[in-house]
């Protein structure tokens, strides 16, 4: 067996802080492999660019970073083991990006759905070049570091599509330079937001972060959307698709708790107090460790930052080496 580990490729937009759907989602893969694969994680600023392309956007990034270095720390991500980077500052990016845009037809990126959305919800009047080649920059993130799996939250399981495509379509071309990476969608590939929308959001305003304070957490649970028809504890409620059973899966580790709750509700025999009551107790059992290492973090920010740039100076030697082999593969003339 070869002793050279497989390697992983994931990360976030620095858009705001983390949220339980993102842990769910990508987060609880990452420390969990962390150890078995050599990891990754990308800080991709430059995908803010895509919907957010203004001064005041930008200007935000650096406080962004800096809270989500914070929320992976705090999660467990160990940065003297996996590496964290900034997007931006390894400009191998925009090389690969480049001649991966060669690659993959306007067509086939026009039929992803998830691109629209984001300039619906963007509010923007067309459709920016940019954003259009989102899963084109996300390939080259993939790839830079010639990662084989992707951990992700469903929604971006298009995405990584598109990565695989281009992987064989570069390969075919060119000769065998990158893996097909896999993607690995989390326990739970969807978490509902808090409103019951389909999705936690940072955007849409539905979210419990990873670092919220306790009380704030009883606040979000309390005011969660349930069982619409349940307008009185004795009357049956409905437990599948209901956010505050699915949280429960999710973060109750407690599972007789949660069937005991399931049964109750089934029957119209729990008021919908005592569910969330639990759910807050639950979720804040969950994040009390994690608030913990934040607060010891938060302490030197010089460190979390110390650990970026590592980070970002290990992967630019990585992105180094792959466009060495890219350049090569592809036979481009050079001077
Ligand atoms: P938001 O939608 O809250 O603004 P985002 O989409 O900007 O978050 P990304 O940086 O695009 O966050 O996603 C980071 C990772 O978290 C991706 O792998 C994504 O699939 C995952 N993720 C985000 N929200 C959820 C969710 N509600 N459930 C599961 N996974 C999620
Ligand atoms: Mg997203």
């Amino acid at each position: 067996m070869s002793n050279q580990k497989r390697r992983i490729l994931t990360g976030d937009r620095p858009t705001g802080k983390m949220h339980l759907g993102h842990y769910v989602g990508s987060l609880s893969n990452r420390i969990r492999l962390q150890q078995e694969y050599e990891c990754f994680f990308i800080i991709a600023d430059l995908h803010t660019l895509t919907t957010r392309p203004d001064r005041e956007s930008i200007g935000k990034i650096k406080d962004n970073v800096y809270e989500m270095m914070l929320d992976y720390l705090a999660v467990g991500i160990d940065p003297e083991v996996s590496t964290i980077f900034l997007q931006s500052s390894v400009p191998e990016t925009f090389e690969l990006n480049l001649f991966f845009e060669m690659l993959v037809t306007t067509a086939r990126l026009e039929r992803l759905p998830s691109l629209k959305d984001m300039a619906n919800a963007a509010n923007l009047d067309g459709m920016p070049f940019g954003l259009l080649g989102y899963p084109v920059l996300q390939a080259a993130d993939i790839l830079l570091p010639r990662a084989h799996l992707v951990p992700v939250g469903k929604d971006n399981e298009a995405h990584v599509e598109v990565t695989r495509e281009i992987a064989r379509r570069f390969n075919n071309l060119y000769g065998e330079v990158f893996p097909v990476p896999d993607v690995m969608i989390g326990d739970v590939p969807t978490l509902v937001g808090t409103d019951g929308q389909a999705k936690m959001s940072k955007s849409l305003n539905n979210a419990i972060f990873l670092s919220d304070d306790a009380a704030t957490v009883e606040q979000k649970v309390r005011g969660m959307y349930t069982d619409p028809n349940r307008i009185r504890a004795d009357i049956p409620g409905r437990v599948e698709g209901n956010p505050v059973f699915s949280y429960h899966d999710a973060f109750n580790p407690d599972v007789e708790e949660v069937d005991d709750l399931k049964s109750r509700y089934r029957e119209g025999k729990v008021g919908d107090v005592e569910v969330k009551q639990k759910l807050a107790r639950a979720i804040n059992a969950f994040l009390d460790p994690i608030r913990e290492k934040r607060a010891e973090y938060e302490r030197d920010p010089e460190r979390v930052e110390g650990y970026l740039r590592q980070g970002t100076e290990r992967m630019r030697g990585e992105a180094r080496k792959t466009m060495e082999r890219v350049r090569e593969a592809m036979g481009l003339y050079r001077l």
